[in-house]
């Protein structure tokens, strides 16, 4: 359990941060939301989406406050509310790579972003405006250097990951 009120907010952590700019509320802000009992706020933050979880926050703390963790609980909290999440592309990325991870072992980039493009409604848009074009230009480079493979693969050790996934829904993670 993570003590907030040792927060002094000497910013130490937002130092470190690499998507901090990006953050409607900044590390340390999150702190300060959850010290001054507006937690809703903090949940419906889009902070909690960008973080990448790269724990420099929690290793710069002096005080030893685990923001990275902290970031990653709020995160559940606000899936399991049922207020809108402020980045929801980013959720969905996260469940559609989650799915081919528990379905191939690994990931399949083709198939993740045609389903992130159809999901977040991405593919429409970017055909006007011809981003999707440019993007359809970089697969077939890729494809042609075989870094981009049409069909999925499937890893040796998916009865693992599998078991591992089990196990996390037992444990209801
Ligand atoms: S480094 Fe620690 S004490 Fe300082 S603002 Fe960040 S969480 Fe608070
Ligand atoms: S764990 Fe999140 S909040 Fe902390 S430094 Fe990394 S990206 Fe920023």
């Amino acid at each position: 359990v993570e003590n907030i009120n040792l927060c002094y907010q000497c910013k130490k952590c937002a130092a470190g941060c690499p998507v901090g700019q990006f953050m409607d509320y900044k590390n340390y802000e999150i702190l300060r939301l959850l010290q001054l009992n507006q937690k809703n706020t903090a949940l419906a933050a889009n902070s909690l989406w960008l973080c990448t979880n790269c724990r420099a926050c929690s290793e710069r703390c002096p005080n030893g406050i685990d923001t990275a963790k902290i970031m990653d609980i709020l995160k559940q909290e606000a899936l399991q509310s049922q207020s809108p999440v402020a980045e929801p592309g980013i959720v969905l990325f996260h469940r559609i790579f989650l799915a081919m991870i528990r379905y191939f072992g690994r990931s399949y980039e083709l198939g993740l972003m045609g389903l992130y493009k159809l999901g977040t409604g991405g593919f429409w848009q970017e055909l006007r405006s011809g981003a999707l074009q440019k993007d359809l230009l970089l697969g077939a480079k890729m494809f042609r250097r075989f870094k981009l493979p049409l069909l999925p693969h499937r890893s040796k050790g998916i009865k693992q990951i599998r078991q591992l996934f089990s196990q996390s829904r037992e444990n209801g993670q």
